[in-house]
């Protein structure tokens, strides 16, 4: 880089800075950042290598976290370790201008590898109940932690062409919606500058080098909810001396059918999954209590209220239906400790992102996508009372042949949480990178 802007130099001659400034066009210095990155790339790919094969269950970030803060700090970073848990804070303060954090989630799944990669991990964790377990980066958050470290090392190359500041964030947890929370609620908005944007990227499996945006509601707020039929037990030949809390917890299950089709307009969204349906253990026992596990998923907090509250409602009169006393109506729970709420992308920072990554990566790279049903904890940073602006778009994962490969062969392409999950590293961090670091020179610009 540093070549090129002597031969600049030397092409301009005498003209004044200011002047040669204004004569270095979007498209030259796009080009400066493309070369830079290809430069960049063998450091990077070693970084991904070595953060894949060290993969760290969410909670236990130990290793993952220390690397990534020490990366920071090489450049030149104001690192804060351990913010809520084993988050990372980097500053780059650059002058005047907007702040714009950048969000990278690092944890990652307890999964056992199957890709067959070189660089595979063999890494054992805790599992929920202290167990071990093995794990891997299957949601592909070693790219995005990549992503992050590639574009600081951009960003304080390029420190001349942005005015303002970055706060790179490695948050831990995500795949257990914890750790944005604990972030924020360990002050990050209180002792680092509050963000005018939140960005963030998440790589998927699409073709290697496209780059995808949804703009408004992109992921859901997903929410966990039990339910607990009381019943009264007795003997399987006697059922006029019962309450079944089978047949109970039965109805509750076909009323809340109706939810989404009676009573949510069609143009909203919505999902009411019974996941599991767990009662009784022998054939001529009625029992004396179901219990349902359910996931609902809503784009809108209005929908989400309404369901939830119908889901209370369907299940306590059931109780009432079936002759269950006051003090033995079903119990639902929220399970608010598993709650997180649904991303939306702010359309216009949505629009201004994806037109500064169409220039850069060409308009070719760039596509609108569908919102879809899963959840990101990423949400938590536009959802203080600051409201920021916040925007998570997705990368490509694998190559053409890849993808071809599967077709071909009439198998599945593996996606994310799949142990056969591989990105493709080299054009996948390319564009990462890439992407974030023209994402934020033009919301940084001088201009
Ligand atoms: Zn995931
Ligand atoms: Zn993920």
């Amino acid at each position: 880089m540093r070549d090129k802007t002597m031969i600049i130099k030397k092409l301009l001659g005498g003209m004044s800075l200011a002047a040669m400034m204004m004569t270095t066009s979007p498209a030259l210095a796009n080009e400066d950042l493309k070369a830079a990155i290809d430069q960049d790339y063998v450091y990077i790919e070693n970084l991904y290598k070595w953060l894949h094969a060290n993969a760290e269950l969410s909670f236990q970030e130990v290793k993952t976290s220390k690397r990534l803060a020490d990366e920071m700090e090489k450049i030149g970073l104001e690192v804060t370790r351990n913010i809520g848990g084993f988050g990372t804070v980097g500053l780059l303060q650059n002058g005047d201008g907007p702040t714009v954090l950048i969000r990278a989630d690092i944890d990652a799944l307890p999964l056992e590898e199957k890709t067959g990669v070189d660089y595979a991990s063999t890494m054992i964790g805790k599992g929920e109940k202290g167990e071990d377990v093995p794990v891997m980066h299957a949601c592909g958050h070693d790219v995005h932690a990549t992503s992050l470290i590639a574009t600081a090392r951009r960003l304080v190359d390029m420190k001349d062409q942005w005015s303002g500041t970055v706060l790179f964030v490695a948050q831990p947890a995500e795949e257990r919606v914890g750790g944005a929370r604990a972030m924020l609620e360990d002050g990050l908005f209180e002792k680092f500058p509050v963000p005018d944007y939140n960005l963030a990227l998440h790589v998927n499996y699409g073709v290697a080098g496209t780059v995808d945006f949804t703009p408004g509601y992109a992921l859901t707020n997903v929410d966990t909810v039990d339910i607990f039929v009381p019943g009264i037990g007795g003997h399987g030949s006697a059922p006029q001396t019962t309450k079944d809390p089978i047949v109970i917890a039965s109805q509750i299950v076909m009323a809340l059918q109706t939810i989404v089709s009676r009573e949510v307009s069609p143009q909203d969204a919505a999902v009411v999954t019974v996941g599991a349906f767990n009662s009784g253990f022998k054939h001529n026992i009625i029992s004396d209590g179901a219990e349902l596990k359910l996931t609902v998923r809503t784009f809108k907090d209005s929908v989400r209220d309404h369901i939830l509250a119908s889901i209370k409602r369907m299940s306590e009169n059931m109780g009432r239906v079936a002759g269950l006393p006051e003090d033995m109506l079903p119990r639902v729970t929220v399970r608010m400790d598993e709650y997180s709420p649904s991303t939306y992308n702010d359309p216009d920072l949505t629009e201004r992102v994806m037109e500064a990554v169409s220039k850069a990566l060409g308009d070719d790279a760039t596509y609108l996508k569908p919102p879809i049903m899963a959840a990101e904890d990423f949400s938590r940073f536009a959802r203080t009372e600051h409201k920021i602006p916040s925007l998570i778009f997705g990368i490509g994962g694998y190559d053409q042949a890849t993808i071809d490969g599967y077709a071909a062969r009439g198998e599945k392409l593996p996606g994310n949480h799949s142990p056969y999950y591989a990105p493709d590293p080299e054009v996948t961090l390319r564009t990462g990178a890439h992407a974030m670091t023209a994402a934020v020179l033009d919301l940084l610009d001088k201009k």
